[in-house]
């Protein structure tokens, strides 16, 4: 018994003792204990080396990083935070358990942040350089904490802006030569006893010019719609007048009405948004509608709306267009055949950009189903606190 409690004592003197001391010496079973419990504490030791080695290259990294990258806890409060964390956005060690919309003010921010909708960054100048455009993007991890990634996009802000500001003033500069020659061609082919073949080639340059007029003013009107505030003038729009309009506009290009143009709008329903941007889109789907199918088919227009979305959508027995072509249609140019009548009936290819850079303004989006020789189906998507029902149907 006094054998097996001074081995006790010696077993509790070594696992407390604050040195790193070799196990006791022992024979028999309390040997093997010793020597069990030893083994057991190096292998522990090796694998807190080896973890504490991927903390610290885990550290390394992300101090290498160049974007900045914080650790917000379930409460929004900073936990942890690179270094560039403290170059982009002036974090210091003693900001540690603060709120994190403390250091980041801009309510765009806030807003961002509390709304827990991260599908998409966040692009806002720099709290701490105006001169500085970041990008936030904020993943949720672990129990309710979040991970922000800030990276520094100045420069490729930089370049965009410039490609904005070239696209405008090119457009804008290509207006008054193009209002000459248009003025000088339409009294030209005005003169008496032209040639035959000066009248062709006046009728040409006409027909081109007017083609580059809708092009210059399209381009004006995209970068317009890229560097506008997107709240400006924004308000309830009445949707039944407006179709109305659309569709008379639409009656006249489809060569004297050829078309059965039908609207389905039950109740007086109005849609918050810019009405010129909103008349622009919805006109562009409707126009297309009426130029790529046959005279005597039918376009119907409808809205309809369920307790999350307002859909504006045209329907057309047209042509219909391949798969293949759905994913690039509203790139700029993009045409499905750059060759076909389509050329003659004055497209630009920016007509679908145009709509989609207006629905974007309208936090909308647009979808298009259609399958070739059946006709195809473009829906505009709104969020539906963007209706008002002012009276039932
Ligand atoms: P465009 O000025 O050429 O009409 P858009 O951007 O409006 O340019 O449309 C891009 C292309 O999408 C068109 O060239 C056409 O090929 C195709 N498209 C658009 N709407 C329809 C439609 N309703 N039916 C068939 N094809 C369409």
């Amino acid at each position: 018994m006094a054998w097996v409690l001074w081995q006790l004592r010696q077993l509790y003197l070594w696992l407390t003792s604050k040195k790193r001391l070799p196990p006791p010496d022992a024979a028999g079973i309390w040997g093997d204990i010793f020597d069990n419990i030893y083994r057991m504490q190096k292998r522990h030791e090796k694998e807190r080396r080896r973890l504490q080695s991927v903390i610290r290259r885990g550290q390394e990294t992300t101090a290498a990083l160049r974007d900045a990258v914080v650790l917000v806890d379930i409460n929004g409060s900073l936990s942890w935070w690179n270094q560039s964390a403290e170059m982009l956005l002036g974090l210091q060690p003693i900001d540690q358990g603060h709120p994190l919309v403390n250091f980041i003010r801009h309510p765009s921010f806030i807003a961002y942040f509390e709304a827990a909708d991260y599908d998409k960054p966040l692009d806002l100048p720099s709290p701490r350089n105006e001169s500085k455009q970041l990008q936030y993007q904020v993943n949720r991890f672990g129990q309710g904490e979040r991970l922000v990634v800030v990276r520094d996009i100045s420069q490729i802000y930089k370049l965009e802006q410039t490609r904005k500001d070239f696209v405008a003033n090119v457009s804008h500069e290509l207006r008054t030569p193009l209002t000459v020659l248009r003025g000088y061609v339409e009294t030209l082919a005005m003169v008496p006893d032209l040639k035959p073949v000066m009248v062709r080639a006046f009728e040409q340059m006409q027909q081109q010019s007017d083609r580059m007029n809708v092009l210059i003013n399209d381009l004006l009107t995209l970068s317009k719609l890229e560097t506008e505030d997107t709240e400006k003038n924004q308000q309830q729009v009445q949707l039944r007048p407006m179709l109305e309009i659309i569709k008379s506009d639409a009656q006249a290009l489809s060569d004297s009405g050829q078309h059965n143009i039908s609207i389905n709008c039950d109740g007086v329903l109005s849609l918050r948004g810019n009405e010129k941007e909103l008349h622009s889109a919805f006109s562009n789907l409707v126009f297309n509608a009426v130029k790529y199918s046959a005279a005597g088919t039918n376009v119907k227009l409808d809205i309809s709306y369920d307790s999350t979305a307002v859909v504006f959508s045209v329907k057309d027995n047209g042509d219909g267009i391949d798969p293949i072509h759905l994913p690039r249609l509203t790139e700029r140019f993009y045409r499905v055949d750059n060759n076909s009548r389509t050329s003659s009936a004055g497209g630009t290819g920016l007509g679908l950009a145009i709509v989609k850079h207006i629905l974007l303004r309208h936090d909308a989006h647009l979808t298009i189903a259609s399958k070739p020789g059946k006709g195809s189906t473009f829906s505009c998507v709104f969020p539906r606190d963007r209706l008002q029902v002012l009276q039932q149907s």
